[in-house]
């Protein structure tokens, strides 16, 4: 990578700009030409942590061939709107409005005066049974694009964090992949190209319904034996660190944190809880820090109790002694920083001051694995 120019380019749904990070650290020469959001709390962030970045706050579809071919860009990177390949969303796929302006980038790329030498796609696991997927995969072939698809977590390089995404780097000739490619989605990095291939476990999304019974105002969340199991086999995983190195633990004003009484009263025996020692935690969504399922792990920052001995018999107690059991863990939500830690963003990340923390939660949630991503950048460009 030593002699080469520095690449041009173009950050599509640019967020608060993980891909741009994930740029930054792969230390390949590069600059952002330019970075197309419409939402403008995560431009505002953006901004305020890429100044002279330009930024178009503006639509995709938006933008015609002429300012494409302008801004004379050698790659894209991009994590198109992922609601519509969601399990939970509406699975619109391809009907989705918000599948429209990917479809207009798809139709634009053969028309361009100069396509670009490499492009990096981030979605959601469930994209690759999309017909969006389809269509994309197509484009490439025409345009002439090899490339290669992958599912890959955090935890694949030791960050005790699950957010299993679908992945797609694409290259065009001269140059082929410095790894062998294959017609089949890679899990995790190729072997040749991570030096810290680890082999830990996926953490799959929460208990299914049925697995949930309701009683009173508790729900209980019936663990199954091998969910049980996947836990331990995780916390037990020794290349993947602990939580305790992303924590803001003991800077002042954590109190806010805290799950209030309702919540506790309600969803603790549903809550994915984990301890400052503990090698994993759950996907981060943008509704966590106020719904609670199935949003994200909570951290029980006092562990001078037993989860387990707190937990049981729980629902015999009446609500104000559960409370006082409750209490004693000192469950708390993890903070915005403690996530962006856990996403990759470097110390220097900051949210301006007008972002509430409600915001911040969810354009964390809609953003990606800085490392992760990083990886994947230098091993497109690499040769
Ligand atoms: N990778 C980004 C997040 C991508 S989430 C990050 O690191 O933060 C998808 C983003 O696409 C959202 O910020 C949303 O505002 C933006 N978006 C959705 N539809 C768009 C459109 N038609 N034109 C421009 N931006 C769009």
């Amino acid at each position: 990578m030593e002699n080469m120019e520095r690449l041009r380019v173009l950050e599509l749904y640019s967020g608060i700009g993980g891909m741009h990070y994930a740029l930054k650290e792969s230390s390949v020469p590069a600059e952002v030409v330019a970075a197309v959001d419409v939402n403008t709390t995560a431009n505002d962030i953006y901004k305020h942590n890429f100044p002279n970045t330009p930024l178009l706050p503006k639509t995709i579809e938006g933008m015609t061939l002429q300012d494409f071919d302008k801004l004379n860009f050698d790659v894209i990177l991009m994590s198109p709107p992922c609601q519509p390949f969601t399990r939970i969303g509406l699975q619109g796929d391809v009907a989705d409005p918000r599948t429209k302006s990917f479809l207009y980038i798809l139709d634009l790329l053969p028309r361009l005066s100069k396509r670009p030498r490499f492009i990096l796609l981030e979605n959601v696991k469930g994209f690759e049974t999309s017909a969006a997927r389809d269509a994309l995969l197509q484009t490439l072939r025409e345009c002439d694009y090899s490339f290669q698809e992958f599912l890959i977590s955090p935890t694949s390089l030791g960050i005790p964090n699950s957010r299993l995404r679908y992945f797609l780097i694409a290259k065009r000739p001269p140059g082929s992949f410095s790894f062998l490619t294959s017609a089949e989605i890679m899990e995790g990095f190729p072997m040749s190209g991570s030096p810290d291939n680890l082999a830990a476990p996926h953490n799959h999304p929460t208990s299914s319904e049925s697995e949930i019974e309701k009683t009173g105002t508790i729900i209980f969340k019936l663990e199954t034996e091998q969910e049980l199991e996947r836990k331990r086999i995780q916390d037990s995983q020794e290349t993947v660190r602990r939580l305790q190195d992303f924590l803001q633990e003991g800077e002042e004003d954590m109190d806010q944190y805290l799950l209030p009484p309702k919540t506790l009263l309600r969803y603790a025996l549903l809550m994915d809880v984990v301890q400052p020692s503990s090698r994993r935690s759950v996907c981060f969504t943008k509704g966590y820090g106020h719904y609670v399922e199935g949003t994200g792990s909570v951290l029980q920052s006092c562990v001078d109790v037993e989860l387990e001995s707190v937990f049981k018999n729980l629902e015999l107690l009446s609500e104000e002694d559960k409370l006082k059991q409750l209490h004693q863990l000192k469950l708390r939500y993890f903070t915005p920083r403690e996530i962006a830690n856990l996403m990759g963003f470097p110390a220097d990340f900051t949210f301006p001051k007008h972002i509430s923390i409600k915001q911040q939660y969810r354009v964390l949630g809609n953003s990606l694995n800085v490392h992760v991503v990083s990886h994947l950048i230098r091993l497109m460009i690499s040769n």
